[in-house]
């Protein structure tokens, strides 16, 4: 699997750097945000690095959708009535960590639209 040696995401999924891991299979990994924006904020990164959702490819269409399965799963270990779902594509929608990433966000009320 194709790892991006400065990605900070890929170093999790390497275990090089820590992370509260939730789960993890051989496709994808769940661990909760070092800076949550709610009292559940987790992340659903896949191990392939790809850099954003818009580049994505066609062959990625399986794991996409395993990565939002997983993101439903876990809002429901997390026991979250309500949960928001985002995925930040760019700087300018505020993406920091280029290694994509489906935020699960729920634990208090959610307003709309977001910031
Ligand atoms: P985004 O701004 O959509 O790229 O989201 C990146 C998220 O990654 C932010 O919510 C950060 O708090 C989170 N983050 C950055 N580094 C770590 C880390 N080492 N462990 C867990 N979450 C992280």
């Amino acid at each position: 699997m194709a790892l991006d040696d400065d990605c900070i995401f890929c170093k999790i999924v390497s275990k090089e750097i820590p992370s509260t891991l939730l789960r993890e299979d051989d496709e994808l990994l769940a661990f909760r945000d070092i800076n949550p924006a709610a009292p559940s904020h987790i992340l659903v990164i896949p191990r392939k690095h790809i850099a954003k959702l818009s580049e994505a490819d066609p062959d990625d269409a399986e794991l996409l959708g395993k990565l939002l399965l997983a993101a439903a799963d876990v809002a429901k270990s997390e026991d979250l009535k309500g949960f928001r779902v985002v995925i930040n594509n760019g700087a300018k929608a505020g993406q920091t960590v280029w290694h994509i990433h489906i935020h699960v966000i729920g634990g208090r009320p959610l307003s709309w639209p977001p910031g």
